[in-house]
């Protein structure tokens, strides 16, 4: 399997339709790896600017995203021979009376861009005379920002232009000529991949299935309109839910892993000699003092230096954990605290030693006393999951974000996902409440 790197919505090359990335980049890059006699392709879809960092650290095995040669990214990555043409257009508002032609009218204008593109790239060179420029994790919401009144043009590729005019009340106003050209990239010095796909790439050029490609995604109307699956966001439900699993998958492994370490921790800082006390005190303060996104880059791109790749689900999951456990020992050792450390004398003098007493007097009492204080670690958890988007993981949040690509909907579709979050946490919340009553040590702890 060859991995790609890819970056949605960058439509007609890459999209998401019916819960599964597709695109003529996608298509393209198959039928190449194919014909390069790989068995097929995964694909990972991320933030654009994450993907020659992917790539490089060897998360991914090739970039196929529009993405244009310059020469900056080939000191970075390997691109294969070009592809595609484009330049650059300019989005403005339908009917808003501003039809700029070129980059000198947009001067002391508020221009949206796609972070790391070259869209980007050609506002921040005229940057002295262009207003603010805002940039935008993918073109849908910076298109989302101009017609929303926060942006007064929007600078995306040329190709892509008439995905975004036919569906949103936008139209391009000039094109600006850039002379971009699209390739596939391979990690630097990887040759012997650059040559499989660049001798697959000529031959399928050269072959009827390239056209075949060209009319499915140039000219057949409806791919270029997807949003005429269907408006209704209650159609994507199953879509979304899909998304949900990967949110509770994320949650169960994060709270459990943290759960480990933070029993641990909490073992060490109550019940072990002051010098490894202290030892674990630093590191549930480091663990609680990195950003849960810092603490995923560094799980998801620096552990490849050392040798050590993680899938993106499995670096999300563990990057939770670490997070969750420097909290959940928090939990665990002010409750185990507030036992009191008779009860530990007492199970030390009938014969115990320091863990049997931590395991068989301390922790069943903490667990116990720790369900209020727990359950609002589980709904910080379930909440952060979104965070994995970053790496690329489909969660329910991402997966919203291509619905939204989709329908257009991003009212309905966000209020579906918060009640979706809401009554996943309040369920949750409901049942540890029930079993802390049930539970209830009479005698110790508050609450009902
Ligand atoms: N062609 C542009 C670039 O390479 C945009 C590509 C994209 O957003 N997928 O920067």
């Amino acid at each position: 399997m060859l991995v790609v790197g890819t970056n949605t919505p960058f439509p007609p090359f890459e999209y998401v339709a019916n819960g599964t990335v597709t695109g003529f980049d996608i298509d393209a890059i198959n039928a190449i790896a194919i014909k390069a006699g790989y068995d097929g392709i995964t694909v990972n879809d991320m933030p654009f600017d994450s993907l020659i960092l992917a790539l490089q650290e060897g998360q991914i095995d090739v970039i196929a995203s529009g993405m244009t040669i310059t020469p900056a990214r080939q000191q970075q990555v390997d691109f294969t021979l070009p592809y595609w043409e484009a330049d650059q257009t300019i989005l403005v508002r339908k009917g808003g009376g501003f039809n700029p032609q070129d980059m000198t009218d947009l001067a002391g204008k508020t221009i949206g861009v796609q972070t790391g593109t070259t869209g980007a790239y050609l506002a921040e060179e005229d940057n002295a005379s262009l207003g603010p420029i805002k940039d935008h994790d993918t073109f849908l919401y910076a298109v989302l920002d101009l017609v929303n009144g926060r942006v007064d043009a929007v600078l995306v590729d040329s190709p892509v232009a008439p995905a975004f005019t036919s569906q949103y009340p936008v139209v391009a106003s000039a094109t600006i000529r850039t002379g971009e050209q699209y390739g596939f990239a391979v990690r630097k010095g990887n040759t012997v991949l650059l040559n499989a796909l660049n001798s697959a790439l000529r031959k399928f050029k050269g072959s009827p299935d390239w056209d075949v490609l060209l009319t499915k995604y140039f000219n057949d109307q409806q791919s270029m309109n997807q949003n005429q699956q269907g408006l209704d966001p209650l159609q994507y439900v199953p879509y979304l839910l899909t998304g949900f699993y990967y949110t509770a998958l994320l949650t169960a492994g994060g709270l459990l892993l943290g759960c480990g370490i933070g029993i641990s921790l909490a073992f060490a800082e109550t019940c072990l000699p002051k010098a490894i006390r202290d030892l674990s005190a630093a590191v549930d303060q480091v663990l609680r003092g990195i950003p849960l996104i810092v603490m995923f880059f560094l799980l998801y791109f620096s552990l490849p230096q050392v040798g050590i790749t993680l899938a993106p689900g499995l670096a999300a999951a563990i990057g939770l954990g670490l997070r969750s456990g420097g909290y959940q020992s928090q939990i665990f050792r002010s409750t185990i605290e507030s036992i009191g450390t008779e009860q530990t004398e007492a199970a030390l003098s009938i014969g115990m030693n320091t863990f049997e007493a931590y395991r068989h007097v301390l922790l069943p009492q903490a667990l116990r006393l720790s369900i209020p204080a727990w359950s609002n670690e589980f709904t910080i958890v379930l909440k952060d999951t979104s965070l994995a988007y970053a790496l690329g993981v489909t969660e329910l949040l991402k997966e919203a974000a291509n619905i939204v690509a989709l329908t257009l909907q991003p009212l309905g579709v966000y209020l579906i996902v918060a009640a979706i979050y809401f009554v996943a946490s309040t369920g949750i919340n409901r049942t540890m409440n029930m079993l802390y009553v049930r539970w209830k040590i009479p005698g110790l702890g508050g609450g009902t």
